[in-house]
């Protein structure tokens, strides 16, 4: 193992060290296959954004998803059907109540959120069931392309809880009497309890988090699972409804989109950073595992991952601000003549929060804000439609004030599909750029 890799696993074994006797809780009695689990079991898994593995522990015991699977068939349900639709028979409100409560809107029967067993059955429902792709094929099929490989059943979990699972039954009849939706949920109840019985490993679990955290793009092979927007719209449901009644006081602790499931694995995402998961099965009272809550929490906070503590300021966006004489590839006989071309560089991958600072920057560029305006971004590395539609916007607003406007665009980043000349005079570097905004500005 080489020294940076050997860090992240070092971090996890150390937590895993930390937290391996860690007692308290129970295991989830209710569906007996589960209370077989072994109380000691106990693994951690973080994959990065570039589909780097990392583990501690327990990483390749098999255990069977429970909960866990909400999160991800809801995605596939947004994905067949869209928001709105799917917002029609499922609310996206945290209940504030226990996983199996009976958590129905008044009146019409929708219950709050797909995290919560009666709005995870609805969310099982609306998948499409056909002869051909059978509603229980395509939730393994979408399960198993989160984790990366081919899942399968336990079926003796799945045998227990189907024998024993008469209170999401009558959730599953309760929704049938008071909301007009349009599938049976008391047949898609069925489905539930064989998709909470897919077997997985923390490092699975890892991966399908992982997956999220990417856009909706599996970081282990590239393929690309439910779109990103989908992908966001989970996430943000995971931030406010997946840890039941104690969610809200694992977003303001952790700060993490997560999911916990009855058999003790938990997820986390760190959008657009990493997916991570952890396994030991003793519950606390919410029905999280109480490891993995330590476990997790503890390494959110060690490497302040918290969504909220935004570590990640694009600090250097902006490289230069300055008039071209100041430039020291030009020579000093010509220096009078650029006086007045000034220059704003720029570096990194550009958003909205960067493509502020440019367009602050090139405000402030020139002396008394006259004269010809060059923007540079030959550093710059990336550009999303946001900042490029702003730059555009910023350069256009210039030239209708009568300012030259020119960019170093070697890569033509600032252009749009259809679109040869882009938003100024584009040249393939600084040097040039000037050179144009000095003859045009003296010509
Ligand atoms: N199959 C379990 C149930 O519906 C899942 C609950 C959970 O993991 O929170 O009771």
């Amino acid at each position: 193992m080489s020294a940076a890799t050997g860090a992240v696993t070092d971090a996890l074994r150390e937590l895993h060290t930390s937290y391996a006797g860690a007692d308290g809780g129970e295991l989830a009695g209710y569906i007996p296959q589960l209370a077989l689990a072994d109380p000691g079991a106990f693994g951690l898994a973080l994959i990065s954004m570039d589909g780097h593995r990392y583990s501690a522990g327990d990483a390749d015991v098999p255990f069977t998803v429970q909960s866990v699977s909400k999160p991800f068939v809801y995605a596939l349900a947004l994905s067949l059907l869209g928001l709105d639709e799917v917002s029609r028979w499922v609310n996206a409100e945290p209940s504030g109540e226990a996983f199996n409560a009976i958590s129905l809107e008044h009146g019409t029967g929708r219950p709050s959120n797909a995290m919560v067993n009666a709005g995870a059955i609805v969310a099982t429902a609306l998948i499409p069931d056909t002869p051909v792709a059978p509603r229980f094929g395509r939730i393994l099929d979408c399960l198993s392309r989160f984790a990366g490989r081919a899942l399968d059943v336990d079926e003796e979990v799945y045998a227990s809880e189907a024998a024993t699972g008469d209170r999401n039954r009558a959730l599953a009849y309760l929704i049938r009497s008071t909301g007009p939706l349009p599938v049976d949920p008391v047949a898609a109840v069925e489905t539930y309890f064989r998709q909470c019985a897919v077997r997985v490993t923390v490092l699975d679990l890892a991966a399908m988090a992982a997956t999220l955290a990417h856009g909706g793009v599996n970081p282990l092979n590239g393929e690309r699972v439910v779109s990103e927007p989908v992908a966001a719209q989970v996430l943000t449901v995971m931030a406010t409804c997946g840890m039941y009644d104690a969610s809200g006081d694992w977003l303001l602790r952790v700060g993490l989109p997560a999911k916990s499931g009855v058999s003790g694995g938990v997820i986390a995402a760190g959008p657009a950073r990493f997916g991570l998961a952890a396994y030991s099965p003793p519950l606390d009272r919410t029905g999280t595992s109480v490891r993995g809550r330590l476990a997790i929490g503890t390494l959110s906070d060690r490497l302040g991952l918290h969504l909220m503590r935004n570590p990640a300021l694009p600090g250097s966006t902006v490289t230069l601000v300055t008039t071209a004489d100041d430039l020291p590839a030009v020579p000093a006989g010509e220096r009078a003549r650029r006086q007045r071309v000034a220059v704003a560089a720029a570096q990194g991958a550009l958003d909205f929060t960067a493509a502020e600072r440019v367009l602050y920057a090139l405000d402030e560029a020139g002396a008394g804000r006259t004269g010809a305006v060059v923007l540079d971004l030959v550093r710059v590395t990336d550009i999303d439609t946001v900042a490029r539609a702003m730059l555009r916007g910023g350069l256009a607003r210039l030239a209708a004030d009568g300012r030259r406007t020119a960019v170093a665009d070697p890569d033509g980043r600032l252009r749009e599909p259809g679109d040869d000349t882009g938003a100024a005079r584009s040249f393939a570097s600084r040097e040039e750029a000037v050179a144009w905004c000095t003859a045009t500005a003296s010509g």
